[in-house]
């Protein structure tokens, strides 16, 4: 039995080398050559590509059945053996390759990214920062995903992910220092917990700070940018840096950091003292609040449009006008306007970006052909090239 799996395996090899110039110009190939002196079959009949601890995710995730296992390949020839060696020496946080965006992103929706890269201290982004510079290689950054829509293509530059290795918080009083990567619920209830107030709102929010504070995030009308004290940052030639809340260019959902290009790392914020009781019942109320209103179960990036000032208070918010053109409940493949909030489009198991985007250029067009108001995204399309804009721009 095991010598017949791999005679079909050797097989599938020859083949595949046989046809290797078709299978590079796919967006997604059945298999990568490079990768399958690493592969092995699972005692399940399960192909497996790479060591597993290769990938970010726990092992179940992967096996799928080896007729529809699209296996990763990496585009980015750019990269040799060396490099990835080089970067894993930079990177203690871990180098990922061929990683299934559509396992990782908070949409659930993404091809595959080349190369992850998860850096363990702003050290390290700046060494990954002057790395990528001298070589004149563009990457992206991204949190926990949770405003980002991935190209179905996936992405073909290298991503850093800015998370847990970055998440230390120490409090002295009213003064907060964060890492960049810490998760925004946690570092609410850690506000909570030494009787700060002034997160309350941020405890529903599933993000990592440096996403928070790059969209200007917030709910009930604040915005974490009002308690931010100073950024400290790495620019693309790897040099650190540091601004005063007042250089950050926070307004409605802005800030400088969506447009500059630097890497935030971490963050001073400030809280006012309150009562733990208090802040704790504000905290709960909102969570359940939010559960009520909110989708949550299903994947999604939030509120897909944000406010837009005039037509609230002329008609009312995003949502409530959504509804009233009837889109709850609409499809498109895979991706669905949430029967629960408007303003939410959630993935229904098996959407595409492409479902998504369609499904916003018709609420939009629709919006302003009844409304004459225009909406804008909220949520952010990474492209292949690692370029991060605002979904409607790309509509
Ligand atoms: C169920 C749900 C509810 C939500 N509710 C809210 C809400 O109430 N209010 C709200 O504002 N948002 C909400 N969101 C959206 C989202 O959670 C926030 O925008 C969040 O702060 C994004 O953080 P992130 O770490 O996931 O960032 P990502 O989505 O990974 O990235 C967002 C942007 O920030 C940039 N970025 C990420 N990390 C860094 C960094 N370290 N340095 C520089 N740039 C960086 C990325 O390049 C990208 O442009 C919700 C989302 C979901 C899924």
């Amino acid at each position: 039995m095991v010598g017949n799996r791999r005679r079909i395996l050797l097989q599938t090899i020859q083949q595949i080398n046989e046809s290797t110039t078709i299978f590079h110009r796919l967006p997604f190939v059945p298999f990568d050559v490079s990768y399958l002196s690493c592969c092995f079959v699972h005692p399940k009949n399960y192909l497996l590509p790479l060591p597993i601890t290769h990938y970010p995710l726990p092992i179940t995730h992967y096996p799928l059945p080896i007729t529809h296992y699209p296996l990763p390949i990496i585009y980015m020839d750019c990269l040799n053996d060396m490099d990835l060696e080089a970067l894993r020496r930079i990177c203690s946080g871990g180098v990922f390759q061929g990683v299934d965006l559509s396992a990782l992103s908070h949409w659930r929706i993404g091809g595959f990214a080349d190369l992850l890269l998860r850096p363990a201290s702003a050290e390290e982004v700046v060494a990954l920062r002057r790395w990528f510079f001298s070589r004149d290689i563009s990457h992206v950054v991204t949190g926990k995903t949770s405003n980002l829509l991935f190209a179905d293509e996936g992405l073909r530059v290298p991503c850093l992910q800015i998370g847990q290795a970055l998440s230390e918080i120490s409090i002295e009083g009213e003064e907060v220092f964060a890492g960049a990567g810490a998760w925004v619920p946690g570092l609410a209830r850690t506000l909570m917990l030494h009787g700060l107030s002034g997160g309350e709102h941020m405890s529903g929010i599933p993000g990592a700070l440096g996403g928070l504070v790059c969209m200007n995030g917030g709910s009930n009308g604040r915005s974490v940018g009002g308690n931010v004290v100073s950024v400290e940052s790495v620019d693309r030639q790897g040099t650190l840096i540091t601004r005063e809340a007042r250089e950050c260019g926070f307004d409605y959902r802005r800030s400088v950091y969506q447009a500059n290009g630097e890497i935030i790392t971490s963050l001073h914020l400030r809280f006012l003292p309150g009562d733990r009781k208090a802040i704790r019942r504000v905290m709960l109320a909102d969570l359940a609040t939010r559960r009520k209103k909110f989708p949550l179960k299903e994947p999604s990036c939030g509120s897909v449009f944000k406010r837009n000032a005039p037509m609230y208070a002329d008609i009312g918010p995003p949502g409530a006008v959504i509804e009233q053109l009837g889109f709850k409940g609409m499809r498109v493949g895979g991706a669905m306007v949430s029967p629960k909030h408007a303003n939410f489009i959630v993935n229904t198991g098996q959407a595409k970006a492409a479902d998504i985007l369609e499904a916003i250029r018709r609420i939009r067009d629709t919006v302003y052909d009844q409304t004459g108001y225009t909406l804008h995204t909220e949520a952010c399309y990474v492209t292949p090239e690692g370029k991060v804009l605002p979904v409607d721009s790309v509509l």
